[in-house]
């Protein structure tokens, strides 16, 4: 659950359960009723781009996401031994997808400054469109070097909980694209403070996993950047929100508009 504590991940469902209970009291889908800025957004691909996979079968992933109407994926990196190999895993992915295809990469907190910057410098050449988490998440002093001492957008955001830690994210200028998840800041209700928080920055946001809630929040607010499409909740549902031109729609159903497959939740539930 990371360095903030339960206590956010514990309320965020209730939070998002009592936004989606008001959605369909009201008839109206959450995105609507958070504000309505549209209805969909465009939407990136990061499932089943691990790690852990080969250049090759990293390039097959990827090649299969965007055959499924995907217009970007991000890909993990942090564990090769040079920059170089490195970027050669971006190379082989660039190769399988086209030159159309956004590629971005997320590397987990994995270096240190000076590695960031050097690797940094190497994958932008490479072509890739954002670098997400290159250093430690409290080295925001770091995250603001990199961004001054690089062409691509840096993100980050993702493992922090409270207001006061974007504030001050925000405040030093340390990233193009502040990550929110739902979870560890604790719902819907904590996110929107946030969001409209890095608005008044001039700074777009993006969500971290559970799309189907995501592009709701995201959706409705105008600083709205993309939303990661990791589907860890499809197997619990009678459906996810549908993809067209490389958007994530939001449902137009009254709240959430989400409907749960009671038998999957059943084969799911303890006892
Ligand atoms: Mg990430």
């Amino acid at each position: 659950m990371g360095p903030g504590g339960l206590l956010h991940c514990a309320l965020a469902p209730l939070d998002i359960a009592v936004w989606d209970a008001a959605g369909k009291t009201l008839g109206q889908p959450l995105h609507r009723l958070l504000g309505g800025y549209r209805d969909r957004l465009p939407t990136y691909a990061s499932d089943g781009l691990w790690v852990s996979l080969s250049p090759a079968e990293l390039a097959a992933s990827a090649k299969r996401h965007v055959e499924s109407g995907f217009g970007a994926v991000k890909l993990r990196l942090g564990k090769e031994a040079t920059p170089e190999l490195e970027a050669r895993r971006v190379l082989a992915v660039r190769e399988a997808v086209g030159p159309d295809v956004r590629i971005m990469v997320d590397a987990v907190e994995s270096w240190s400054l000076a590695r960031a910057r050097h690797t940094g410098r190497v994958l932008q050449d490479a072509g890739i469109a954002g670098l997400e988490d290159p250093v430690h998440h409290l080295d925001v002093t770091g995250l603001a070097e990199l961004r001054r001492q690089l062409e691509i957008p840096i993100a980050a955001g993702e493992h922090l909980y409270h207001l006061d830690a974007f504030r001050r994210l925000l405040e030093a200028q340390a990233v193009d694209v502040v990550i929110l998840d739902l979870a560890r800041v604790g719902g819907v209700t904590p996110w929107r403070k946030i969001a409209a928080l890095a608005h008044a920055h001039r700074v777009p946001v993006c969500g971290h996993v559970v799309p189907e809630i995501q592009v709701h929040a995201l959706s409705a607010v105008p600083n709205g950047h993309m939303v990661e499409y990791v589907p860890r909740s499809a197997g619990i549902l009678a459906s996810m929100p549908r993809i067209e031109g490389g958007e994530l729609v939001a449902p137009q159903a009254p709240g959430l508009g989400l409907e749960l497959d009671e038998a999957a939740v059943r084969r799911h539930q303890v006892a």
